[in-house]
């Protein structure tokens, strides 16, 4: 986001107070909601600079419930005047209303079946003529995969498994469907919307496996020299297919959009991506490629699909993805799944728009209507509140990032170690930066497909979580960005495998590491750390903090040995007992050992840390620990003792930093989550089947903050945080889920 659009001074207006050294204060209020509205849309609808996703940061999706024409109720008391004014009253900056689905349309189409229930009604009409009154900018969604209706209608459309059989409700992105939604888009594009999400440009989510139509066959063959695969062969024939697969939908998402800024070039286009994690080969997209389609790349966070942890990792990858572009994420205000007419609590809400606002995202959040096509008041009351302050906080969002790690993502390990598990390769990645996330260590994402030397070195270290797969050109990489004095840390399995992820006897990653591969145990998983007491004597003794000695600590995961060959071994990787006459025989207490827990070796100017064994898949298994966490946290902090801002506050808060330039400002984001107990209600043998927790109360909770270079003066953005200057950094005492130190430098 340019820095002009989001720098509106609009909390000038507020009584901000700084803050005198050893001085505590309440920060004031936020701006009044007469303020905030102002603040809201001052542009015109369709205005070309700035274009409307790079001037707001929030908005709703407003969607139905079912697709029905077996009775009178469906959506039938659904107006536009209610659509909007809703969207208004919640402060909502832009609308994305639902146009065509897997059934109907929901405006006069001359080419797909409109709602029966609309009559002659127009609905997007009817949203149009009132969002214009306030210069709102509506966005239409316009549903591609899963469009059953046209699934039914046209049998050669439909997408084929390796058998010829048709797979239910998906398309073929080769077929004539792309003219079918060319024809709907052209439709659209009679009214004055400011632009289309597209959504579902996926293969599914697993089998069965598309496309094997005739047209895929024969495109297949003329691009490849070969024929098709005759299944999912992992070999050389399917490494073709996975990036046929890729480039089908990327040549229909290019297609679409080249179609829709021919006809109309002041609207945008977005096509819902699914490039990250957990998301895998079997949707056909690739991080890199995928993120790049559109004018901004958008996704879902949903925490209680996806974990708690993921909207901070998925903006983040996200960025990583498309670095520089805008990054947009929706969420839903429901419960457990996007149709539950529920309302999360306001406070879960806040902290989940917020987490994506400090990461430099736009938020959307996705309202499903009443099946009758009403709305929950309550629904828009909580994000009238949450929006309303983000509005109020803009100057504070779309900054600069400042960022300690460089979080590597390899989606070549993400095919072809992974494969048909790709939990087996994402669990690494998942668990690091839950690590640093919670030992408020910041991070960027670095893609494999994007990832060049300059990159790297904006990264004071970057961090390999196992990578199984890498190219030889990305171990040299590796090599040019630690002999040029970076600090780089690899963990598990990294570069043991080949290009088509079967283990090796060697590791690619032998020379800078300092060592030899002598075995990889990858049949059993319970494998043990322990790092010894007299490391407290030595220069390991850093490895120690919050971590008992001589304790054997569950690593969850496979393990690689190593033997140095110039690297200093530090610390130990133990085998289980193993045995086959009792029910624990897959998870067994520790052994012996068998090799070192940490190589360190200097290379160049730099150095490079290995650990080879799951030390953060493991924090985010059935076996996790706060010792994996803070081992994590001892290994970064070692190779980067003084970051410009260091934090020490609950784990559950995590730390974004970003520098507004034109403000001479350091902003320190602080986004606290506090889930209510967990609880299960399933039977006994069900009972690991734990809900996620909830957040319905925000935390009082006290952080510390230390700035490690010059700085005039500092003071919060609140209200509701008290803060005191002392000599060792600044201590704040907040129960705001969102909260901004702002450090004047
Ligand atoms: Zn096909």
């Amino acid at each position: 986001m340019n820095e002009s659009m989001t720098r509106r001074g609009m909390l000038q207006a507020t009584a901000r107070v700084a803050v005198a050294t050893g001085a505590a204060v309440n920060a004031p209020v936020l701006g009044s909601r007469d303020e905030q509205d102002r603040e809201r849309t001052p542009q015109r609808a369709g205005s070309q600079n700035p274009r409307w996703y790079l001037r707001h940061l929030v908005g709703i999706e407003w969607g139905p419930t079912g697709a029905n024409d077996k009775d009178k109720i469906y959506l039938s008391r659904a107006t536009g005047k209610q659509i909007i004014d809703h969207q208004l009253k919640a402060h909502s900056e832009y609308a994305v209303l639902f146009m065509k689905d897997m059934e109907f349309a929901y405006y006069n189409s001359r080419v797909a079946r409109k709602c029966p229930n609309l009559a002659r009604r127009d609905l997007l009409r009817e949203c149009l003529d009132e969002a214009q009154k306030h210069n709102m900018p509506v966005v239409a969604y316009c549903q591609v995969q899963y469009d059953h209706s046209s699934w039914k209608a046209h049998p050669e459309w439909r997408m084929k498994d390796p058998n010829g059989n048709d797979i239910p409700s998906r398309l073929c992105y080769h077929s004539g469907y792309l003219d079918f939604i060319k024809r709907v888009t052209g439709e659209m594009m009679e009214y004055e919307i400011s632009g289309f999400h597209i959504d579902m440009l996926d293969f599914g989510f697993g089998p069965p496996y598309g496309c094997w139509c005739k047209r895929c066959q024969a495109a297949f063959r003329k691009e490849h020299g070969i024929a098709m695969p005759k299944g999912v062969t992992w070999d050389q024939a399917w490494e073709k297919m996975l990036a046929f697969r890729c480039q089908s939908n990327t040549r229909f998402c290019k297609e679409l959009q080249s179609f829709i800024k021919a006809t109309r070039p002041d609207i945008s286009v977005d096509f819902n991506y699914h490039g990250y994690p957990p998301f895998s080969w079997e949707v056909g997209q690739r991080p890199v490629l995928h993120a790049i389609n559109g004018d901004f790349v958008t996704a879902e966070g949903l925490p209680f699909i996806f974990g708690h942890a993921n909207p901070s990792l998925l903006t983040c990858f996200l960025k990583g993805a498309r670095p520089g572009g805008p990054v947009q994420v929706a969420t839903s205000r429901t419960m457990h799944g996007y149709h539950d007419f529920n309302v999360r609590p306001l406070a879960e809400l806040k902290w989940e728009v917020f987490t994506y606002l400090a990461h430099g995202a736009q938020c959307t959040v996705v309202d499903k209507a009443n099946y009758d096509g009403t709305l929950d008041r309550v629904a828009y009351e909580r994000l009238g509140e949450v929006f309303g302050e983000a509005i109020a906080k803009r100057e504070y969002f779309g900054h600069k990032p400042l960022q300690e790690v460089g979080l590597y993502y390899s989606s070549r390990s993400r095919d072809w170690y992974g494969r048909e598990d790709p939990v087996k390769y994402m669990a690494a990645f998942w668990g690091a930066h839950k690590a640093l996330m919670e030992s408020h260590i910041t991070m960027g994402m670095v893609m494999d497909e994007n990832a060049s030397l300059e990159r790297l070195r904006t990264f004071p270290v970057v961090y390999v979580p196992s990578a199984p797969v890498l190219t030889q050109e990305e171990v040299q990489l590796f090599d040019a960005y630690v002999s040029g004095g970076g600090s780089l840390l690899v963990t598990g399995l990294t570069g043991v495998c080949d290009r088509y992820g079967r283990v090796q006897t060697e590791s690619l990653l032998s020379g800078i590491i300092g060592a030899r591969l002598t075995r990889c145990e990858l049949e059993h998983s319970d494998n043990y750390l322990r790092l010894p007491g007299e490391l407290a004597k030595g220069d390991g003794a850093f490895l120690l903090e919050g971590i008992p000695s001589d304790w054997p600590m569950l690593v969850w995961g496979p393990l690689a040995t190593y033997e140095s060959a110039g690297a200093r071994a530090l610390g130990e990787l133990m085998l289980a007992y193993r045995s086959k006459d009792n029910q624990w025989s897959n998870h067994m207490s520790p052994a012996s050992v068998t090799g070192p827990a940490l190589l360190v070796h200097r290379r160049g100017k730099g150095r490079v840390l290995c650990v080879p064994c799951a030390l953060d898949a493991a924090y985010v298994g059935d076996f996790r620990m706060p010792e994996h966490r803070r081992l994590i946290r001892n290994l970064i902090r070692h190779m980067n003792p003084h970051p410009e801002i260091a934090v020490h506050a609950p784990p559950n808060v995590e730390i974004v930093i970003t520098h507004d330039q034109a403000g001479r400002r350091l902003l320190v984001h602080l986004l606290a989550f506090s889930g209510s107990v967990p609880s299960a209600a399933v039977p006994f043998p069900k009972g690991t089947r734990v809900l996620p927790p909830l957040m319905a109360e925000p935390m009082d909770y006290k952080a510390r903050v230390q700035v490690n270079r010059p700085f005039r003066r500092v003071e919060v953005a609140g209200p509701g945080t008290d803060i005191v200057v002392k000599k060792k950094g600044m201590h704040l005492q907040t129960c705001n889920p969102h909260e901004v130190l702002i450090v004047h430098v």
